[in-house]
């Protein structure tokens, strides 16, 4: 068994995450560790620079980003073996959530070297409790792929055989296309999160078309969709219903809109309407 990162041992770097937005929303800890470790890599030093000044700490900063992360571990590991102490911390929220960091993590580990994780600031998470959609299984999903066919291919793979609470983060350029692409698949609603912490922080319900349409193409998104898998029992309670719509005499297209309305995932009607035709 290979056992790093004992308390004992004094961790080499410490994954520092940083405010969503608001600024309020560093931790104490993080303060402390911002103030005593001897460098920071951040994946935009500016950006870094701003929250050091707003926290009054001066720290010298490197840059540890997507194209340069090879190069910045090795760096970081010189200033390690050096006695050195390092901190790292992405754009905002917490390294390694769909940002930068792995690289560095994978190699401490098999140079067994001790790091720490801080708790922190990360988006996806308020966003999930905001959406009211069960948290006992999440499926955090990042970006999307950005190729058409792969994306749909994913999608589909996603709303058959991911039975859970599934997030995404969606850029602004891209928000309204992969929500009409999303209401298309899944079942609505959609929850969609903008600019969470900030000033403008909006939570959307989405169910159809026109509410996309509402949707301002700005600032930053999550988006969250709750495909839990209907269980046996409820199963059983919607082929009773789809019985009963039947004998009322409600043709199939009343009935599938029935169904979307009340949150019954696509296949499962499909499925159902085969099985009682
Ligand atoms: N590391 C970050 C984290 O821990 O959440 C995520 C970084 S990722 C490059 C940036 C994406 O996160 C944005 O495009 C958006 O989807 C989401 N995001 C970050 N901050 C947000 C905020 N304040 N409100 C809504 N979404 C946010």
């Amino acid at each position: 068994m290979v056992i790093i990162n004992k308390t004992v041992n004094k961790p080499k770097l410490y994954i520092v995450p940083t405010p969503i937005g608001n600024l309020g929303d560093i931790t104490y800890r993080a303060v402390e560790v911002l103030k005593t470790v001897d460098i920071i890599f951040s994946e935009d030093t500016r950006n870094t620079l701003k929250l050091l000044n707003h926290l009054g700490i001066k720290k010298k900063l490197l840059s540890y980003y997507k194209d340069n992360e090879l190069k910045a571990t090795k760096q970081i590991f010189k200033h390690i073996n050096d006695g050195e102490i390092v901190a790292l911390t992405s754009d905002a929220g917490t390294p390694c959530i769909s940002d930068p960091g792995q690289i560095i993590i994978k190699k401490l580990i098999e140079n067994n070297i001790p790091f720490e994780v801080l708790p922190g600031p990360t988006a996806f998470i308020p966003a999930v409790i905001k959406s009211g959609f069960p948290t006992d299984k999440i499926y955090f999903s990042g970006f999307l792929p950005q190729k058409n066919s792969d994306r749909k291919e994913y999608l589909n793979y996603l709303q058959n055989n991911i039975s859970a609470t599934i997030v995404f983060y969606e850029s602004p350029h891209r928000i309204i296309s992969t929500l009409k692409e999303l209401l298309d698949i899944f079942s609505p609603p959609i929850s969609v999160s903008r600019e969470l912490t900030k000033i403008h922080e909006t939570t959307y319900f989405i169910f159809s078309e026109e509410d996309i349409e509402e949707i301002k193409p700005r600032g930053e998104f999550v988006i969250v969709i709750n495909n839990k898998i209907t269980t046996n029992d409820s199963l059983y309670n919607i082929q009773e219903l789809l019985i009963k719509l039947q004998k009322e005499n409600f043709n199939n297209q009343e009935i599938i809109k029935i169904f979307k309305v009340l949150g019954i995932r696509r296949n499962v009607i499909y499925r159902l309407l085969l099985k009682n035709d």
